[in-house]
């Protein structure tokens, strides 16, 4: 048996908890509360939503919450509450008994509590709570005769008893499922609820003989030895696996603790005319403005969110029990106008008494939170910065998920259809529990999940799949909850599946999927189809891509006007990486105001290109050069000129040359390999000799670390016929088209500079180039000559790299690299073992690396540089030109880092633009409010 301490030995530390005599304990109920929305740190989310509720004149029971505070020093006091908070609590208990006329453990009338966990930031399921606590041999008969409804009382004691002896004793749950479930059968009763009185009573008597067995103790009778036991199983659980996983996955500080909330019980097992249930204030997976409820009779709460029976819907209360519909109905009105959000509430009611057990913003889908938060505004209930603080990155990224192809889905088996509780497509391989899920994944393949229903624990397996799908469960279980928030495709409640876990199948009607088979899940509709159904763009996708008309797609509207106020609202411009005509026409119509890397290089790996290619690098005289450099610059021109054109005047940066030009031969192993199949084949061609030829010059161009080698402006400082040709072909596009009528704005970008000597060299052909077309052309062009800072040593000299340039791009990619002295190329081996890892500094353990700093900007190391090339820069040039190009330019935590050190602008791919656009507006906010 867990040893539970919960007194203070004198030699415990000594805490300075009362000198201040600070608040740790706050009551609510009875309209009144000592605590107030905003206090979710110190109340937690439940804690700050009752006490809420219970000063606006909500219906809810009284309690009082112990503060995270507690939690903290639980921890501090090795994992004992503190002897003075014993006594405070059982203070605010008696208060509780005066409230609410019942006395903790008396026999005859019995104050009953729910013990409940509740973190500042919602963590569902995966704490620990225990409802009708209080309840012993005695009182369980009291309550019997109070009710007037032993069926009840006893059904109480014995769900009493499992719970507490799973998260307290630590006797596994299925040992008492066990003894249930062979009760049922001996009763032949397909459900509990058949269970009559006597089989209650029964299993009440089976299960404290498992306690005593297990336990070597009798089932705890002192209530307040319960109450206690429980409040430090609940601190206990907040670092209990599932819990930290959460947090980590989450980014929840690991520092904050939960407050517990003890709370007295309100019953929907008191009968036919009971029941309980979670609602939302609008519908979570869609937005639609419309109640959204699923409710159980006679049953308790944990039942509906455990998924274990699928719940009843709104409608069927409607018809039922049309009073508390209407009660319900208005509460929630009431809870989301004075939230002014979403609210996920859970309710209980005893017959027409209708009772609110938890309030909170309530977790949605992205499409869902993107269109609450627009239709809130339209609806005057929150303001447009309040909107866009609201929809995350990776809510807008929702409206970007592929779609199953209705053309293709008639040709495949649809299996079932279940509630749709998290849109998307999704096809994998099916897998029945976590750990096989995360071998798969491993593996590379694509899974999908299937369970009974999910429980907590399956997190690890859900992270790792394309989607979830359960038979039982309705929208408000933790599989839809936490599948909503992990962005994961979810189905759930698909009733007509029988889930065989063990023999790892399921059927539905004649079909048997087995493990490793395909299936596909809807989430958008909830159909179940057998098959790997392939996938289409989204309709926002369609849209952009001139598919679909803007008008015919609702989500495209949204969508659309939300990055419209953020456009309004953000500091940064939105440009792309780009280099082809295409590419910049979607980066256009998803909103971008320019290019900010155009790479040269990939337009020189065209079939038809290469081999000029190819050849200008082996030539060995730079008239040779020059010759073969004159063929590729009419097509280098033709692919600016249509980048020119669909940018419409928008500033367009191209960056000359940069890998080392091996990178455009064949690979030195692959060319021997040729050779040697030729030379044993026995031909004396002209190709052997061609063949070797190019070895013989790719034996030149090898460098051990082509990374740190040839490259970037090296290549056009050595070879300036390169440069010479890219500036001409730039400067002659533009005059081309600006002749056309169509404005533009060249920025001419050398990259991988560390010197001062390096930019000039590169500037002088440019500039000289420039004024030889511009007389050709007899026009003028206003471009533009910056550099790339991807040297560390060209953060460290900006100074007076500005003295030669227009602007900085910073190429944060090679910056990182060189930074690190992490291999771009190579990092992957480490980087996610350096995450993993942790080591102990001033007591606390840390990953070696937070985040993968290829993704994430560092803001230590790398940022520092920036700043510091930012500060030098525009001393010597208060108006030089910043952005960024490395793949950082789309990441949400590094684009509010570029905002921060007051860039111009954030160039990123095309299909990332709509989340820069929103991530740059949502720093401007969280920077003004900061
Ligand atoms: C960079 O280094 O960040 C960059 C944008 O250039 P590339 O990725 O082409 O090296
Ligand atoms: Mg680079």
């Amino acid at each position: 048996m867990t040893k539970i301490n919960y007194t203070l030995k004198t030699s415990e530390k000594k805490l300075t908890m009362n000198n201040k005599r600070e608040k740790y304990i706050y009551f609510f109920g009875g309209g009144k509360a000592d605590g107030r929305g905003v206090m979710k740190d110190v109340l937690g989310g439940k804690g700050a939503g009752l006490a809420e509720m219970s000063s606006i004149g909500i219906p809810v029971p009284p309690g009082f919450t112990i503060s995270t505070e507690v939690c903290r020093i639980f921890y501090e006091n090795r994992k004992r509450i503190p002897h003075q908070t014993i006594s405070e609590i059982e203070e605010y208990l008696t208060k509780l008994e005066k409230l609410s006329r019942k006395k903790f453990g008396d026999p005859g009338n019995p104050l009953l509590v729910s013990v409940r966990s509740g973190a500042k930031f919602s963590m569902p399921g995966m704490m620990d709570t225990i409802l009708n606590l209080g309840l012993n041999d005695m009182s369980v008969q009291g309550l019997s005769v109070k009710t007037g409804n032993p069926r009840f009382a006893w059904d109480a004691y014995r769900r009493f008893i499992q719970m507490f002896s799973d998260i307290v004793l630590k006797i596994k749950k299925e040992e008492f499922e066990k003894i249930l479930e062979t009760t049922k059968q001996k009763h032949k009763c397909r459900s509990d609820v058949e269970l009559t009185t006597q089989a209650i009573k029964d299993v009440v008597k089976e299960y404290k003989r498992l306690v005593k067995r297990k336990s070597k103790n009798e089932f705890p009778q002192s209530p307040k030895s319960q109450l206690f036991s429980a409040i430090n199983a609940v601190f206990l659980s907040w670092n209990n696996p599932r819990a930290v996983f959460y947090r980590k996955q989450y980014g929840i500080s690991d520092e904050i603790g939960t407050a517990v909330n003890v709370q007295e019980m309100v019953f929907g097992n008191m009968g036919e005319n009971s029941g309980t249930g979670v609602g939302f204030t609008r519908d979570p997976a869609s937005g639609n403005n419309q109640l959204y409820a699923e409710y159980l009779m006679n049953a308790q709460g944990e039942d509906v969110v455990a998924g274990i029976r699928t719940p009843n819907h709104l409608e069927s209360l409607k018809h039922d029990m049309p009073e508390l519909y209407k009660q319900l109905s208005k509460t929630s009105k009431a809870l989301e106008s004075h939230f002014r959000d979403m609210q996920d509430f859970e309710f209980t009611f005893e017959g027409n008494t209708l009772y609110i057990l938890q309030t909170r913003s309530g977790k949605r889908t992205g499409i869902a939170a993107a269109k609450i938060a627009h239709d809130m505004v339209k609806e005057n209930l929150i303001t447009i910065n309040e909107a866009i603080l609201r929809i995350h990155p990776e809510h807008i990224e929702q409206f970007l998920f592929p779609i199953f192809d209705p053309d293709e889905k008639r040709n495949f088996n649809l299996l079932t259809n279940g509630l749709s509780a998290s849109p998307g497509a999704a096809a994998g391989k099916v897998a029945f529990d976590s750990e096989t899920a995360v071998k798969m994944s491993k593996r590379g393949e694509r899974v999908v999940l299937v369970r009974k229903e999910t429980s907590p624990d399956d997190i690890h397996g859900m992270a790792v799949s394309q989607g979830v799908l359960t038979a039982r469960g309705g929208r408000t279980s933790h599989a839809a909850v936490v599948g909503r928030q992990m962005g994961k495709v979810c189905v759930v409640g698909a009733e007509e599946l029988i889930v065989d876990e063990e023999e790892k199948h399921f059927k539905s009607g004649d079909s048997i999927i087995k493990e490793g088979d395909f299936i596909s899940i809807d989430g958008f509709d909830g159909d179940v189809y057998s098959g790997d159904i392939p996938v289409i763009s989204s309709e926002v996708l369609q849209v952009i891509e001139g598919k679909l008309r803007p008008e015919q797609s609702e989500r495209y509207t949204i969508f659309s006007a939300i990055l419209k106020w953020a456009d309004k609202i953000r500091k940064l411009g939105i440009r792309t990486n780009a280099d082809t005509p295409h590419d910049s026409k979607i980066a256009v119509n998803f909103g971008a105001e320019g290019i900010g890397l155009c790479r040269t290089e990939h337009m020189f790996f065209h079939e038809d290109r290469i081999p000029l290619m190819q050849s200008m690098i082996l030539a060995r005289t730079t008239k040779e050069r020059e010759k073969l450099l004159e063929k590729l610059l009419p097509m280098q021109k033709e692919d600016f000129k249509g980048i020119f054109r669909e940018m419409r005047g928008f500033p367009v940066t191209i960056r000359l040359l940069d890998p080392p030009l091996h990178e455009f031969l064949p690979k030195r192993e692959e060319l021997m390999v040729e050779i040697t199949v030729l030379e044993l084949k026995g031909k004396k061609s002209k190709k052997i000799k061609e063949r070797r030829k190019l070895l013989e010059r790719v034996e030149e161009l090898h460098e051990f670390n082509p990374m740190l080698g040839l490259r970037g402006c090296r290549l056009g400082i050595l070879m300036p016929e390169i440069s010479r040709m890219q500036a001409r072909a730039i400067i002659e596009a533009a005059c081309e088209v600006e002749q056309e009528g169509i404005k533009v704005i060249p920025e001419i970008m050398v990259p991988l500079v560390g010197m001062l000597t390096e930019i000039k060299a590169q500037k002088d052909i440019i500039v000289e180039t420039a004024k030889e077309v511009m007389d050709k052309y007899k026009g003028r062009i206003k471009y533009y000559v910056g550099t790339m800072i991807e040297v560390p040593r060209a953060a460290v000299v900006a100074d007076e790299i500005a003295t030669e340039t227009d602007f900085f791009s910073f190429g944060t990619n090679d910056l990182t690299q060189m930074t690190f002295a992490f291999s771009r190329d190579d990092a992957g081996k480490f980087i996610k073992a350096y995450t993993e890892k942790t080591v102990t500094i001033n007591g606390k353990q840390v990953e070696i690396l937070k985040k993968d700093p290829f993704s994430t900007l560092d803001v230590d190391g790398v940022g520092a540089l920036i700043k510091m090339a930012i500060d030098n820069g525009r001393k010597t040039k208060p108006n030089l030109k910043l952005g960024i190009c490395g793949e950082h330019g789309g990441d949400p935590a590094s684009i509010e880092f570029c905002h921060s050190v007051g860039m111009n602008y954030v160039s990123c791919s095309p299909y990332r633009v709509p989340i820069a656009r929103l991530a740059a507006a949502r720093a401007a906010l969280m920077f003004n409010i900061a």
